[in-house]
């Protein structure tokens, strides 16, 4: 069950006495967002709206939804980093998840015993990397734990960013992601090409998710070719305010033209097919916010991240195309 760190959202309100405040995080937790809500609204008599449009990260904040509503502060939930705060007006606030990982770490050790994993997990699970190394070493495991860095704590990793993986890639047999997000274990597998399992104390299951990986990155690598054979090219600048790259996208904009590309640039704020489909006369797309956009979605044409863009601009200049995501952060 997810827990959020009320206490500390409490503590704001009361030091800073705002007229009104605004909650968001991701979907998965909204209806325990919503509850939260319910009792700031109880308790101090205030309006707390809750941002209910998706929110993938701290690189998703919707400050400006919450600056349009006139809330005072933004309590942005469960995508806890290393920081708790963002200037005066945001706080990052921890939601845990209070499922045990005992059982299935038990079951873990026996599997790995005698071999060496690095352990990885997402903000909600982090509180239990220490408890499960335990449970691991106990059995016979060797642990690694890699260092975070930028916003990430030790252990932690992104959907995009996996400094703490990368560390330990050259040293350990598998990595070992707690938790239920394929989409994080996947990543994790594809940037240190390593043997990926999920811990989910949920299914009580150890679930490899290496092949699926290797699925994503086939169908991205494809794209990329695809692309390499297209003239006319739109580069999509993404408008949520973590995601945000002006400059990349001019860069590809620049090394695309000097290729003998044609290429229209566009701004978005969700990057979907049927956006894509309303824009005529482009051959290929390159988005420069969220790299999952284009790894992890079905497009009709093809939609390059960042990654797979400078493959293309590589390929386009009959350099080598390799490891194009074993890099420790895909931006
Ligand atoms: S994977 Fe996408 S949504 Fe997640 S942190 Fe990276 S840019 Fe943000």
């Amino acid at each position: 069950m997810i827990v959020i760190d009320e206490k500390t959202i409490f503590g704001e309100i009361e030091k800073k006495r705002p007229v009104s405040v605004a909650l968001n995080g991701p979907d998965g937790i909204l209806p325990k967002i919503q509850e939260t809500a319910s009792r700031i609204m109880e308790i101090y008599g205030i309006p707390a709206y809750v941002l209910a449009d998706s929110c993938f990260g701290t690189c998703d904040m919707n400050t400006n939804g919450a600056k349009v509503l006139g809330a005072e502060i933004l309590f942005h939930i469960g995508h806890s980093i290393n920081s708790t705060s963002f200037g005066d007006n945001i706080v990052l606030v921890d939601a845990f998840d209070n499922v045990s990982f005992d059982g299935i770490a038990r079951r873990c050790a026996e599997e790995f015993r005698g071999k060496t994993v690095s352990l990885v997990t997402d903000s909600q699970h982090l509180h239990e990397v220490e408890k499960v190394r335990g449970i691991l070493e106990e059995g016979g495991v060797e642990v690694l734990v890699g260092r975070g860095k930028g916003q990430l704590n030790d252990g932690q990793v992104f959907g995009c960013e996996f400094y703490p993986a990368m560390e330990t890639a050259g040293l350990a047999d598998a990595n070992v992601f707690l938790g239920q997000s394929n989409f994080h274990a996947a990543g994790v597998a594809l940037s240190t090409n390593r043997p990926t399992y999920v811990l989910d104390p949920y299914f009580n299951e150890i679930r490899e998710v290496t092949e699926f990986a290797q699925t994503l990155q086939k169908k991205s690598i494809l794209a990329v070719y695809k692309a390499a054979e297209c003239e006319s090219f739109g580069v999509i600048v993404g408008l949520k305010e973590g995601q945000f790259s002006k400059t990349a996208a001019l860069r590809f904009k620049k090394e695309l033209e000097d290729l003998g590309k044609k290429v229209q640039l566009f701004a978005l704020t969700e990057i979907t097919d049927d956006k894509l489909r309303n824009l005529k006369g482009i051959d290929a797309f390159i988005q420069v916010a969220c790299p999952r956009i284009s790894t992890d979605n079905h497009f009709h044409k093809p939609v390059l991240s960042t990654p797979q863009a400078k493959a293309l601009v590589r390929l386009l200049r009959k350099e080598s195309v390799e490891n194009v995501f074993q890099i420790p952060h895909w931006l």
